[in-house]
């Protein structure tokens, strides 16, 4: 051989192995395409410069219609080349016949008629687009006996025929393509469409549509889910429906009530979390609640399981959005993320030593300090009324709950072994007996002194079972008051009370269960009636509110110094307004009728339900009742009642139905004379919804329903003849009272309430 010839061969082998390695690339793509879209079209450059065609089309075959359907991405459009299963086109007899086809003229009737003389080519395409077609080299796509579809290359570069290499080579792609069409065909029954199929079974997305979605998804980097979202307008929770039909999992969304799990994102980095999609929410039935966007991910899960060994896992599948929302919140911002996790890596890294070390806290125990500090500011912060520390035996985390607008919600969770880590810091902050541990104590923590904000904290410990100790705080905001026009009185009841509370003597009362706003009522006519004119004292327990003007007295039982001798102390240090926590004993309340009736204006308040109910416990303590309907001038029955969130809350037509049950709550004979709203078709009434700023519950900050009993001269005469209560209460309607819910089915015409909150606060 010269060594010319042999110069030839290796440059012919090096080429050779240059083309099988490109040809072997675009199988292995194929064989990677994680959808159909990418196979048809990330590869259409590769495969033309391969075969050094013009054009590449892949047809895939749909046996319903018995064609093939190509599809390809026009300026702005997918659009699709619909061709029979027939002897009308190239591809279509190629599909037919199964057999691979090479043309050099695609225009050439006697090379066509060589072939099979019913082959025609198929003139539209070109005569639409304006491309000529000169070469076609066509291969069948099968996979066991299938028929998938047809690759299809046009003119080939050099204007010279396809030659054998390229049939050789076309049928290894088609090959491949074969195997992967099938898995993908599969696949798409199952993944691809299958997340949205409910979606497409119920008709609010179109096979179409979802298409067109997941090719501008795959453009614009974004998930397929946000495009139906956002584009298609497809509801969120319906997007969210067809997921967890799929996956088989509950879903979940971002809300600000979620608890943040500390103990279980100790050792997580915020950007990990966030570019793998994923966070855990909290531990149930011994298992770790994880929201993630595919719970099918077996890479995703094996992270999981690296992360949290030898746990068990449930899947809830969320949007990445809200993943990401949940992270964001978890995290607050960096700062404070860093913050926990510092704060709880170093416990986790102290635990060991620690483990069940139980009195062993020192103060300067950083990590708790920190995050006994973060826990009270992130309750502010919320608007959280009080902190329940609740520890549990044994090896289960301790739960942080706060309460918000009235409702307990679960704030976090802390490492069992830091249980009593933080009730002693928390005893310590608050000058507590860190030891002594079977007692109930209360205290004060001043959070200013802590570094933290001017915050006052009651705070309460009690042994639990199994030897734990809880501690229950109550966020004291030293807030300015309400002035009264701001507390949601009615019209009537604005301008009574306001009456009432002008007098210069007489009493006071303020009555509801624990938590419906007596006090903030109580300090609100306080601050109406604080001049510099006016001596104000007030005995209170703990001093919630703080006013400028006003002379506040903490009692202190223990020292003696409880309401009755605060009293006893005020009538002689020239009060004009005498403000008294609680009356519940007989003392406290004799002295303060008697101070009412020499010339005092008393305020406090009562444990009790209703106005005419505080007259008769009042008489049962043992009261005058010459005296006290002499010193009353009103008794305001108060109750707080979550309002319809402003943001989200919708307006319906009232059915003539729920006005009639609605005006018959109120009492048929009344409802006419004081509603006064005819029944109409286009009375409208508000209802709850759910948005971002309400949590979705449809709720949001609460209102004051009241109901005040005037001391008119027919009440007193009922209380000087010890009346029962019915009759007071009978009476004091008819002198024109609207109870608790009158009150409220009023609020609710006026679009601030729902029914279902105010049954909830009152009964009658
Ligand atoms: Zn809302």
């Amino acid at each position: 051989m010269t060594s010319n010839s042999k110069n030839r061969q290796i440059q012919h082998l090096t080429s050779e192995v240059v083309y099988r390695t490109r040809l072997q690339a675009i199988c292995n793509r194929i064989n990677s395409a994680s959808d159909l879209d990418e196979i048809l079209i990330d590869l259409k450059d590769d495969i033309t410069s391969l075969f050094a065609a013009d054009r590449v089309t892949l047809y895939i075959v749909n046996a319903e219609n018995r064609e093939l359907v190509s599809r390809f991405k026009s300026a702005n459009d997918i659009e699709e080349i619909h061709l029979p299963l027939s002897a009308k086109s190239i591809a279509g007899w190629c599909a037919l016949k199964n057999r691979l086809v090479n043309v050099r003229n695609a225009y050439d009737i006697a090379e066509l008629a060589a072939i099979d003389p019913a082959l025609r080519f198929d003139e539209r395409w070109d005569m639409q687009t304006g491309f000529t077609t000169r070469q076609v080299l066509a291969h069948p796509i099968v996979f066991k006996n299938y028929l998938l579809g047809v690759i299809q290359l046009m003119n080939r570069k050099a204007g010279s025929a396809f030659v054998e290499i390229d049939e050789r080579s076309l049928k290894e792609v088609s090959d491949i393509l074969g195997i992967a069409l099938y898995t993908q065909k599969r696949l798409t029954k199952r993944y691809a469409t299958g997340k949205f199929n409910l979606l497409l079974q119920n008709h609010r997305l179109a096979q179409n549509e979802l298409e067109k979605a997941i090719i501008q998804a795959r453009q614009k980097n974004v998930a397929i889910e946000s495009i139906l979202i956002s584009d298609l307008k497809i509801a969120k929770k319906d997007v969210l429906a067809s997921l967890s039909q799929f996956y088989d999992v509950e879903t979940v969304e971002f809300t600000q009530n979620i608890p943040i799990p500390g103990e279980l994102l100790a050792g997580l980095k915020v950007p990990f979390l966030r570019n793998h999609f994923w966070v855990p929410l909290r531990e149930e039935d011994n298992r770790i609640v994880i929201a993630v966007d595919n719970p099918h991910d077996q890479q995703r899960i094996g992270e999981m399981r690296a992360l949290f060994p030898g746990k068990k896992f449930k899947f809830c599948v969320a949007l990445k959005q809200d993943i990401l929302e949940i992270i964001k919140f978890f995290s607050q911002d960096e700062k404070q993320m860093a913050d926990i996790e510092e704060i709880l890596s170093v416990m986790r890294k102290e635990s060991n030593e620690i483990e069940e070390a139980e009195n062993e806290v020192r103060e300067e125990d950083n990590a708790v300090v920190k995050l006994v500090n973060k826990i009270i500011l992130d309750a502010c912060a919320r608007g959280a009324s009080d902190i329940h520390i609740e520890p549990f035996p044994g090896k289960e985390n301790t739960r942080v709950r706060i309460r918000i607008d009235g409702d307990c919600t679960l704030y976090q969770t802390i490492p069992f072994n830091y249980r009593s880590a933080v009730v002693s810091r928390i005893k310590i902050m608050s000058d507590l007996d860190i030891t002594e541990r079977r007692k109930p104590q209360d205290g004060k923590i001043k959070f200013e002194k802590f570094g933290g904000k001017n915050i006052e904290l009651r705070v309460a410990t009690l042994p639990t079972q199994g030897g734990m100790e809880d501690v229950v705080m109550r966020i004291l905001d030293g807030n300015e008051p309400l002035p009264l026009d701001q507390m949601g009185f009615s019209e009537s009841n604005c301008k009574n009370f306001l009456e009432a509370i002008s007098n210069p003597y007489g009493i006071i009362f303020v009555c509801g269960p624990t938590g419906s706003g007596k006090t903030t009522t109580l300090h609100s006519a306080l601050k109406h009636l604080n001049t510099t004119k006016t001596k104000i004292w007030t005995a209170e327990d703990p001093v919630e509110i703080t006013q400028k003007g006003l002379r506040q007295v903490q009692v202190h039982p223990k020292i003696g110094l409880d309401f009755a001798a605060a009293m006893r102390s005020f009538l002689r240090a020239d009060p004009d307004v005498i403000m008294v926590g609680e009356m519940r004993d007989r003392e406290t309340t004799s002295i303060g009728i008697q101070a009412s009736l020499t010339g005092h204006l008393v305020l406090s308040t009562l444990h009790t339900n209703s106005a005419p109910e505080s007259i008769t416990r009042l008489l049962d303590l043992g009261m005058d009742p010459f005296n006290f309907s002499d010193a009353i001038l009103c008794i305001l029955a108060q109750r707080l009642v979550r309002t319809l969130c402003k943001n989200c809350r919708q307006s319906y037509h009232l059915s003539l139905e729920e006005y009639t049950s609605l005006a018959r709550e109120y009492g048929l004979d009344y409802f006419n004379d004081r509603v006064n709203i005819p029944f109409k078709d286009d009375l409208m009434l508000n209802k709850p919804v759910g948005c971002d700023d309400c949590n979705r519950n449809g709720y949001r900050g609460r209102m004051a329903l009241h109901e005040l009993l005037m001391g008119t001269d027919e009440i007193k005469l009922l209380i000087q003849n010890t009346a029962k209560i019915d009759e007071i209460r009978t009476r004091a309607i008819k002198d024109g009272m609207t109870t608790l819910k009158q009150d409220g089915i009023e609020k609710i015409f006026n679009g601030h309430l729902d029914l279902l909150q105010v049954r909830k606060v009152c009964i009658r």
